[in-house]
């Protein structure tokens, strides 16, 4: 079976092999500043840092967004479906004795390089068919020749209307006409138990922030699902705020787990949703809690007396 057959079996919609990109401009601007910390992970030079490997596999899951008033994001629960059909993938292929590695790349950069997809007002890369809504799982792979069957590089194509609904719609005023400042993103600030003021005050759903995604027309073929019993169950505010975290990890992947910011964030909600039944649990955990964490259960707590 090919690869591309294997990575639907998987699971994935689409698959696309590219040689080893290059991508110096966008290390260059990663150096002046213009992208979030969470890009310090990503390789500024994978040719050199993959010199072993002959091919990019992209793999894409698209997934449905969740109702708007669902407390969760769902790129997340996606997200960890996705990671663990790459790793089946990966299982497979070295049964077949081809090397693959997840790959450090920036891969929103490269899918518009490359022409499969292209990048919004909002920041937020298109692909037709997908819409916004897709997680990307990449691996360097080394194939021998005859498996090396590069994706043809596509035109450049455009896809925003300049609508302006995302500008006009985002909490953070993150969006400007074209231009798109992460410092002015909610996402930026959610990795971990503390944030600024200014972004708990504008929280709206755990993990994320959906606002762009779901105002924006582009995205309006995609049906909404509603939470599933087991996610409405596992994402309750009040099982989060009281730390048993273990039924949601299951959902969304065990790393999600990092510095307590999934507490900090149910925090944060109870507050902005003024869950004032929730007071008592707040008050209690934050006098058994230290740190960063206690201080943004504070905040949830002045916040919540503040609104009643
Ligand atoms: S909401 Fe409008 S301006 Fe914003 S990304 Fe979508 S199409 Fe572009
Ligand atoms: S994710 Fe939220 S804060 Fe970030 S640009 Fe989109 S709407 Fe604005």
């Amino acid at each position: 079976m090919n690869l591309f057959e294997q990575a639907k079996q998987a699971g994935f919609q689409a698959a696309y092999l590219l040689p080893v990109p290059q991508y110096d401009e966008w290390t260059r601007r990663r150096a002046s500043g213009a992208f979030a910390p969470q890009t310090d992970w990503i390789e500024g030079d994978a040719p050199a840092a993959y010199p072993w490997a002959n091919g990019l596999l992209l793999l894409i899951w698209p997934y449905a967004p969740l109702i708007p008033d669902a407390v969760l994001s769902g790129y997340y629960p996606a997200s960890n479906q996705s990671y663990h059909a790459m790793r089946s993938l990966r299982e497979r292929l070295a049964g077949e004795g081809v090397r693959t590695e997840r790959a450090a790349v920036p891969v929103k950069t490269i899918l518009v390089d490359w022409g499969l997809g292209t990048r919004l007002d909002s920041d937020l890369i298109f692909i037709p068919g997908f819409g916004t809504r897709f997680i990307v799982q990449a691996l360097m792979v080394s194939l021998s020749d005859d498996e090396l069957c590069y994706t043809p590089r596509q035109a450049p194509f455009e896809a925003c209307i300049h609508c302006k609904r995302c500008e006009r719609a985002c909490p953070g005023g993150a969006i400007t006409g074209r231009a798109y400042d992460w410092r002015r993103c909610l996402r930026a600030y959610e990795e971990g138990p503390d944030m600024p003021e200014w972004v708990m005050e504008k929280l709206t759903c755990l993990l994320g922030c959906e606002v762009c995604q779901n105002v924006c027309p582009l995205n309006h073929f995609m049906q909404p699902r509603p939470m599933t019993e087991a996610e409405t169950e596992a994402f309750a505010l009040d099982r989060l705020i009281a730390g048993d975290l273990k039924p949601a990890l299951s959902i969304i992947g065990k790393n999600m787990k990092k510095g307590g910011k999934l507490t900090a964030q149910a925090a944060v909600l109870a507050a902005n949703q003024k869950r004032a039944d929730l007071l008592p649990l707040l008050e209690q955990q934050a006098q058994q809690t230290e740190g960063p964490l206690k201080d943004t259960l504070i905040w949830a707590i002045s916040h919540l007396k503040k609104e009643n």
